[in-house]
């Protein structure tokens, strides 16, 4: 005998799946150390977590100099790298790779920047052949006198949240100095720093930006900038006006631990808690947990007879996989279907990707079964929402992990 269906109820038991491309799990350890009484932010042991946070966040970034934590969301940190270093007028070259990086060219523009926007069809990352020839062009193009050059930063975005494609920073670094030319490489890290490598100073980064709800396993509410020499310098020279995302200003106050103002002080005892973590772990370790678990997500999708949105194997994000909906269905039917009975949330397609795409975070806080639960949310979800796809995704994953890589 079957037995009897739950009545429906707005009881949820179980804790909800939260498989979106971040914000990410909050592990227990972080909530924990949060949950603390606030302290004074002018006083010995404030100066001492600040201390604390500083040194471990310079090696997530990858840097020896300095990192720069503002109470903000990504978009405040992206406001920051623009304002510090460049000013109303100044040229740019961004790429458009999705969703977030047609964002911050829309920052950018409300600025004052003159973005050449590189226009891509959101299957690919930025192709670095592409940045060599916008740059050498720049240096020694028609109409450019004697040669000078007029962009002033390359900007783009490491792991495209909205796609799941990850573009190649060391080969973008090495295109711009092929073309031998002068202009400030600025990173947007947000959904890879703690999750994919990342060398701020190996790649030759001069602004990184990152933010806390992703690999840092926080929740909103953080945003940072790392700086090269090269970007400070900039930024002491010119820049625009600016007062609360001042670089100089938040350095100073840095030095001896203390923030120009209020800081978020609960959200960086959990920084503090959730780097331990990574270091516990270990970056590298870090790293190839998310590359395993991406993989048996992909082996997953490939079984389904489901395409992965990313065009390029080479440009596979390890954070997150953007699966592409069979014509004529509605990924925001399915994705309704998964929360209503699964209690699961995946990650909606954005802009021009609304309806056709949904979005399988695995990133943070997560293990084999955290993503074997959520796989099999995706697989089951599937086919109550009638979704046509081969069943046996979700054991094909099951089997790439118990083979190991
Ligand atoms: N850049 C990327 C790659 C992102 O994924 C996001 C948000 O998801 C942002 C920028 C914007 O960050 P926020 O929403 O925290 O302002």
């Amino acid at each position: 005998m079957q037995p009897a269906k739950p009545a429906p109820t707005r009881f949820r038991s179980g804790r909800h799946f939260l498989q979106i491309p971040g914000p990410t799990n909050v592990p227990d350890r972080v909530l924990r150390a949060m949950d603390r009484p606030t302290i004074d932010h002018r006083g010995p042991d404030f100066a001492r977590l600040a201390g604390e946070i500083f040194e471990g966040l310079r090696p997530v970034f990858g840097t020896e100099g300095p990192v720069i934590v503002f109470p903000s969301s990504g978009t405040g940190a992206w406001e920051a790298a623009i304002v510090n270093t460049l000013a109303p007028g100044d040229r740019v070259l961004m790429f458009e790779t999705g969703q977030f990086a047609t964002l911050w060219k829309r920052v950018a523009e409300r600025l004052g920047l003159v973005v050449d926007f590189v226009p891509g069809d959101w299957r690919h990352g930025v192709d670095p052949g592409a940045v060599e020839a916008r740059l050498a062009a720049d240096r020694g193009g028609q109409g450019k006198a004697q040669g000078k050059a007029e962009i002033k930063a390359v900007m783009v975005v490491h792991n495209e949240t909205s796609t799941g494609v990850t573009s190649r920073i060391p080969q973008i670094r090495q295109a711009i100095d092929r073309a031998h030319h002068g202009a400030l490489l600025m990173v947007d890290t947000i959904s890879s720093l703690g999750s994919i490598e990342y060398h701020h100073a190996a790649w030759g980064a001069d602004v990184t930006i990152g933010c806390s709800q992703k690999g840092f396993m926080l929740p909103p509410g953080l945003g940072m900038n790392a700086v090269s020499d090269k970007a400070l310098a900039a930024a002491r020279q010119g820049g625009m006006p600016r007062s609360y995302w001042d670089w100089e200003d938040m350095l100073k106050n840095n030095a001896s631990g203390f923030f120009p103002y209020t800081p978020a002080t609960n959200l960086l005892y959990g920084l503090r808690e959730a780097l331990t973590m990574l270091h516990e772990e270990g970056l590298a370790n870090v790293f190839a947990r998310h590359a395993r678990l991406a993989e048996a997500t992909r082996c997953a999708v490939r079984a389904w007879g489901l395409e992965i949105l990313c065009a390029e194997p080479a440009e596979y994000s390890n954070v997150l996989t953007a699966v592409m909906m069979p014509a004529g269905h509605d990924a925001e039917v399915f994705r309704a279907a998964t929360l209503s009975r699964f209690d699961m949330s995946l990650g909606v397609g954005l802009g021009r990707l609304a309806g056709k795409v949904f979005r399988i975070g695995h990133l943070g806080d997560l293990n084999d079964l955290t993503l074997v639960g959520a796989l099999a949310g995706v697989e089951m979800g599937l086919t109550i929402a009638g979704v046509p796809h081969r069943p046996g995704g979700t054991q094909e994953a099951m089997k790439f992990l118990c083979d190991g890589v």
